[in-house]
């Protein structure tokens, strides 16, 4: 690391609490360090109240940029100079650049499971999706399928917090893309394995299958999971869920959460060097 860092090197900070655990530091700074790029990536404990003061600072600083995780995410915006069309209508950024003092604020989890989507050679392109959570990995995901041309996608949240907040997601996409999306309650069973029924893909976007909740699955009849319907679930820990495990046993199509998350990394690296990550390579290093 010391012969890495010079007079010329950019910081990339992540802001976020808590924030040890988080694989972004090392995702990133291995990166830089195999493509030979003068950069040097910092994770950041900040909260809301601190979150002013440390953009005022990375202004001052020229700092490249940042990510942001909970619970900055939506608070970040009002702080920011201008958004990517995706953060715009999810009211919510997960990366920032600084171009000259211009900060533009990204998300990119939406991008990285599209594209984990694409590298896996499944098109999903002009069908429909139907999936679980409405929270915000659902909310980027739904909107960048919206934006890359999903024709159809059917959400089901329970009626919490999360689901005041889909019926204006639904809204901004109904009315800045051409996608039909609908949001139906959770409760409602019989609906979501009948949207299932003609969709493409089934995904879950809720930490049903991570930790504490292991071995649970928001779909439980297996019947539903029918062999030519693509099921991914954005828990990559463990790496089969339940709902995957069943979905594997039907004969389905299966993806986890690792490919969204190697790729929501690689879009925030690009933005910040312009150049691709050494994705194959960050994998084998992590995993
Ligand atoms: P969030 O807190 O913003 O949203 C949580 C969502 O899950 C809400 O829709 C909530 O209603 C729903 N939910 C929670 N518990 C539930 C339960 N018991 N039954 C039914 N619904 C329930 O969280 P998030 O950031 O959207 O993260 C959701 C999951 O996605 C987490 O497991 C997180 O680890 C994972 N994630 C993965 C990636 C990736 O890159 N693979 C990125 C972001 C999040």
């Amino acid at each position: 690391m010391a012969e890495r860092i010079s007079g010329k090197t950019k910081l990339i900070g992540l802001l976020g609490t808590p924030i040890s655990h988080s694989l972004s530091p090392k995702m990133h700074n291995e990166a830089f360090a195999k493509l030979g790029l003068d950069y040097v990536y910092l994770a950041f404990d900040v909260d809301n109240e601190q979150l002013p003061g440390v953009i005022q600072g990375f202004r001052s600083l020229n700092v490249r940029g940042c990510n942001v995780t909970m619970p900055n995410k939506t608070v970040v915006l009002q702080y920011l100079d201008k958004l990517s069309p995706a953060a715009e209508l999810a009211g919510a950024v997960n990366t920032v650049v600084n171009d000259n003092g211009v900060l533009t604020g990204h998300i990119t989890d939406g991008v990285g499971y599209m594209r984990a989507l694409k590298e896996d050679g499944i098109d999903i392109i002009g069908k429909k999706m139907t999936i679980t959570g409405a929270g915000g990995a659902a909310t980027a995901i739904c909107i960048q399928a919206a934006l890359d041309g999903v024709k159809e996608i059917s959400i089901f949240n329970r009626k919490d917090a999360f689901y005041e907040r889909a019926e204006q997601t639904v809204k901004n996409i109904m009315e800045k893309t051409d996608c039909n999306v609908k949001l139906f309650d959770l409760e409602d069973t019989n609906t979501l394995y009948k949207e299932i029924e003609d969709s493409a893909i089934f995904t879950n976007a809720t930490g049903v299958g991570m930790k504490p909740l292991v071995g649970q699955s928001l779909i439980t009849d297996p019947a539903v999971l029918r062999s030519d319907l693509i099921v991914s679930d954005v828990v990559y820990i463990p790496e089969k869920t339940r709902l995957l495990e069943m979905a594997e046993e039907q004969g389905c199509r299966t993806i986890n959460g690792l490919g969204m998350m190697l790729w929501q990394g690689a879009e925030a690296f690009k933005i910040w060097t312009g150049e691709d990550m050494p994705v194959d390579y960050i994998k084998e290093l992590l995993f």
